[in-house]
């Protein structure tokens, strides 16, 4: 019986029988694909348009496509995209307003015609993000229409890590690499010589479900173990380590610290790192009318704190400067995130580091402030500096 809890074993071959059960259940199936020299985000139709046999070499300010000989079909690192353009998309139109001949308005709300999303291969410090921006968009007591909608139907097919990229610190924050909740199904890609299974996880009753025609058979405690052992090797092999322990308070009691200045002169406001991060959700709004004035459109669009812009206000921007912009940005991130949503806003992906055109680093910038701190803040009982 294959019920939420159950734990399943099914060949590689036997991949498309999953895709097919997304299918005929009625979702759009969206994962992982080879686009523009990276791994990115798109439609998935068929395993070919998997990723099968790449993986990457990510660093500081570098990502590049690296071929592997296993043919593995998720043995990858997270890439540019992140999950959140599906559910809090780039840009999209809130509403029409229509002026219906007298004074008032029509309120029209865009078209509900999407189908229901399938994440396939999402990663657990991915998961984590997800939950971070339920928190901000459906969590309080005004939820986002579109974003509630997308959220409630979708279904997480995750894939747990069996490598760490060179930016990965989803340790240090406490999101990964294990999947241990928010999915339908979990998968672990296992290849050994001579096997290439993936072993399959039950979340949920829709998750069971999509599984009803796929050939499988019960997992055994060997197959457990080769799963468990894959996510502890991704789990020693992590690119990056933060300290997290009182970052609130460091971070907030060195604001005039130089290391802003320091950073800022680095920094180039470009945006990279906000778009990229699979947790921020700044953005925008404009209205759009028609040369009649009879309709007008409202559209929201990712912005970021990085721009000059968005922080202006009547007088000029309240942050003018790089560094105050990169501060309000970590600040936030890894401190006052916590006082607004009672978590981190940092799920430790790595992808502000890896897409940043000129290497910034957090976990470089974090090590810098503490260093300073403990310049700064003799130990108790210790001589002044
Ligand atoms: S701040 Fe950087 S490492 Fe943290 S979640 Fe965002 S992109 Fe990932
Ligand atoms: S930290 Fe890097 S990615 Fe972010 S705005 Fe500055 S230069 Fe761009």
């Amino acid at each position: 019986m294959i019920e939420p809890g159950s734990s399943w074993v099914f060949p590689r071959a036997e991949f498309p029988s999953l895709l097919a059960g997304l299918e005929r259940a009625g979702y759009r199936v969206v994962g992982p694909t080879v686009r523009d020299g990276a791994i990115v985000y798109g439609t998935i139709r068929s395993v070919g348009d998997l990723p099968e046999g790449w993986t990457d070499r990510q660093e500081a300010g570098t990502y590049r496509l690296a071929k592997r000989d296993d043919g593995a079909l998720f043995g990858y690192n997270v890439g540019p995209h992140s999950w959140k353009k599906y559910l809090f998309p780039p840009r999209e139109q809130l509403f029409t307003l229509r002026r219906d001949g007298s004074a008032s308005f029509e309120v029209t709300p865009p078209p509900d015609d999407e189908p229901p999303l399938a994440f396939l291969g999402i990663r657990a410090c991915e998961i984590a993000a997800m939950r971070i921006q339920d928190r901000v968009f459906v969590g309080g007591g005004t939820p986002d229409a579109g974003y509630a909608r997308r959220a409630r139907s979708r279904l997480v097919v995750a894939v747990q890590c069996g490598q760490a990229g060179g930016t990965c610190f989803c340790v240090s924050m406490g999101t990964g690499p294990a999947v241990r909740a928010g999915y339908d199904l979990s998968l672990t890609e296992l290849i050994e010589p001579g096997r290439h299974d993936f072993l399959v996880q039950v979340g949920t009753p829709e998750g069971a479900g999509v599984l009803a025609d796929v050939p499988m058979r019960p997992a055994t405690p060997a197959d457990l173990s080769a799963g468990e052992a894959r996510v502890a090797r991704a789990a020693q092999s992590m690119g990056r380590t933060m300290d997290t322990t009182g970052v609130h308070e460091v971070l907030l009691r060195n604001l005039e610290s130089p290391v802003w200045e320091d950073v800022g002169r680095r920094c180039l406001a470009c945006t990279n790192c906000t778009l990229a991060c699979p947790t921020c959700f700044c953005h925008s709004t404009e209205e759009v009318p028609d040369l009649s004035a009879e309709r007008v459109e409202r559209w929201r669009r990712w912005d970021s704190c990085f721009n000059l812009s968005f922080s202006e206000l009547h007088n000029g921007s309240v942050r003018a400067t790089v560094p105050a912009r990169y501060r309000q940005w970590l600040t936030h991130k890894l401190a006052t995130w916590f006082d607004q949503f009672g978590s981190s806003g940092c799920v430790g992906c790595g992808r502000c580091v890896t897409w940043c055109p000129v290497g910034i680093d957090l976990t470089a910038e974090v090590r810098a402030i503490r260093a300073a701190d403990a310049r700064a803040v003799p130990p108790e009982g210790g001589p002044a500096p």
